[in-house]
């Protein structure tokens, strides 16, 4: 029984033909095509010119692959094997076409794949550079603004002690401002820039919310007021007072919903709620909510938003550069979490978002804060009289003439300049200083180097003498190589007076 299904699935599609000596067809089955007896069978197709020499040859068998036999219409794709008989050749021929024909799709699709991977590794290599090179490029660009920005800012402050007449003083106020606005724009354009190329880390800590939120109600009621609208805050009673994160961040999220929350709204009312999920061991789940009641946002840009660059009213009188929500969505990326939003047109939005963080046992909390505090210490200011011998590193004369102002306005210091690092050494041998400021950046070598020469110095007096860095490069890592090179603090540009004032305090005796 199992003859007749083999004959009629197998044999179909194998042909078998013997010819003899001269290639005249003897016998053939013809399941593929016919072939006439007494025919040459080297005039049926080209293929077959080639037995002649199989016979002539010592070999006994012998096999093609991949045989294109193309017969009137049809096409056939065979595996031929040619067995030397004694009184000719018996031809098995197989007719593999769908076999091959899958074969050479499979091999397509592969190939395809390849190239369609190798294309998309390319492309996505073409943008990861593209990306590189633009966050770099950005970097390079805004630590290039902060020296001028900062001799701006501080210029403008030292003219606002001297005397002014009026118009004099509104158009200082006006410059201040300008370069205020410019300041926050570098700021944001750097945030955006240290969030894509990954270099933004968390500084976690333990601070108090309630304080935050005081301070953000503080500053917001009157923005609200000054516009002419309300602004509340709700806070759920189960949300513990401290909890662990990164204070200035999370501030900085807040900040941007609450400041469109007021800009995108002419009348009614501004809130910012934060509201209880649960709680879990010691990590509470909360959402943040800011509620506006201004122009709403249409459905189809509810995404867009969130890229930079991204405004919706070009015309908008309100101000803007479009980072202020893609700064939002990539802080809270980095704290697990997403920002979300539900709008109105006309009526209003709600941007929200849901995070976890850790917070400390009630009991504990107090003194964690007080050993936090405890770093942030008020800096006891020098009694009246004692001064203290400073010398400045600087090479800008700008920033040096700043700098010096500051210095002379608390009366509490004796300034030295150099403007080379090649002569730091020379003159602290020379002097005995209290401390040194430095900019990071000289001529012929860079203050963390000269650093690390006074470090190891072997005189005690002239070894433990404090540095403080001043550095138009705001990033943690290289700030972090400074102090490792033996700074005792370092300040970005553009900074403030009191700061810098406070900081050097810190490392008299
Ligand atoms: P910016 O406010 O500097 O333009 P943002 O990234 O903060 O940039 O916001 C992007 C755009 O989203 C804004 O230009 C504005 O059109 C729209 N938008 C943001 N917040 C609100 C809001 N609360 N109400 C209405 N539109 C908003």
């Amino acid at each position: 029984m199992l003859e007749k299904y083999r004959e009629q699935y197998i044999n179909r599609s194998i042909q078998f033909t013997f010819v003899d000596q001269k290639g005249i067809v003897v016998e053939s089955d013809e399941v593929l095509f016919e072939l006439k007896t007494g025919s040459s069978i080297y005039e049926f197709h080209p293929f077959f010119e080639s037995l002649g020499a199989i016979l002539e040859s010592p070999e006994e068998e012998i096999s093609f692959h991949c045989v294109h036999l193309s017969l009137e219409e049809d096409l056939l794709i065979t595996d031929i094997k040619a067995l030397k008989k004694t009184d000719g050749l018996l031809l098995i021929i197989y007719d593999l076409t769908q076999h091959y024909n899958s074969y050479q799709l499979a091999t397509q699709a592969r190939n395809e794949s390849i190239i369609k991977t190798e294309l998309t590794v390319i492309k996505n290599l073409e943008l990861e550079e593209r990306e590189l090179f633009k966050n770099r490029f950005i970097q390079n660009f805004s630590h290039e603004l902060r020296n001028p920005l900062t001799s701006i800012i501080s210029i403008a402050k030292i003219i606002g002690d001297t005397e002014l007449n009026g118009g004099q003083k509104k158009m200082l106020d006006f410059l201040m401002e300008s370069s205020d606005n410019l300041k926050l724009l570098l700021e944001d354009i750097l945030s955006i820039s240290m969030i894509a190329s990954g270099k933004l880390k968390l500084d976690v800590k333990i601070f108090s919310l309630y304080q935050l939120l005081e301070l953000l109600e503080f500053t917001y009621s009157s923005k609200a007021r000054e516009k002419g609208l309300e602004f509340m805050l709700k806070r759920n009673s189960k949300i513990p007072e401290f909890i662990e994160g990164d204070r200035l961040r999370l501030f900085q999220v807040l900040t941007n919903l609450l400041d469109n929350a007021i800009k995108y709204s002419e009348s009614g009312k501004v809130s910012l709620e934060l509201l209880f999920n649960q709680k879990r061991a010691n990590r509470i789940s909360m959402r943040f909510q800011v509620t506006d009641t201004g122009a709403g946002i249409p459905e189809e840009s509810l995404t867009t938003i969130f890229e930079s660059f991204t405004r919706l009213r070009s015309s908008e009188k309100q101000g803007g550069t479009g980072l202020g929500l893609s700064i939002v969505n990539g802080l809270l990326e980095l704290m697990g979490s997403e920002i979300k939003v539900d709008s109105t047109l006309g009526e209003g939005s709600v941007f929200y978002f849901d995070i976890v963080l850790k917070y400390p046992l009630q009991l504990a909390s107090k003194s964690l804060l007080k050993v936090a505090d405890k770093k942030q210490a008020k800096i006891k200011k020098p009694k009246e009289g004692v001064r203290f011998k400073l010398l400045l590193v600087e090479d800008d004369l700008a920033i040096q003439t700043v700098l010096f102002k500051f210095l002379m306005n608390t009366k509490h210091f004796y300034v030295d300049f150099v403007d080379d690092g090649d002569q730091v050494m020379s003159k602290i041998v020379s002097e005995q200083y209290d401390i040194i400021l430095m900019d990071v950046k000289l001529p012929n070598t860079n203050g963390d180097e000269i650093t690390r020469q006074i470090r190891n110095f072997p005189f005690k007096n002239i070894k433990d003498i404090p540095i403080v860095g001043i550095t138009a490069n705001a990033y943690e890592e290289n700030i972090k190589s400074y102090l490792n090179a033996g700074m005792n603090a370092v300040l970005s540009k553009p900074f403030e007076e009191e700061l810098l004032i406070e900081t050097i305090y810190k490392f008299l005796k």
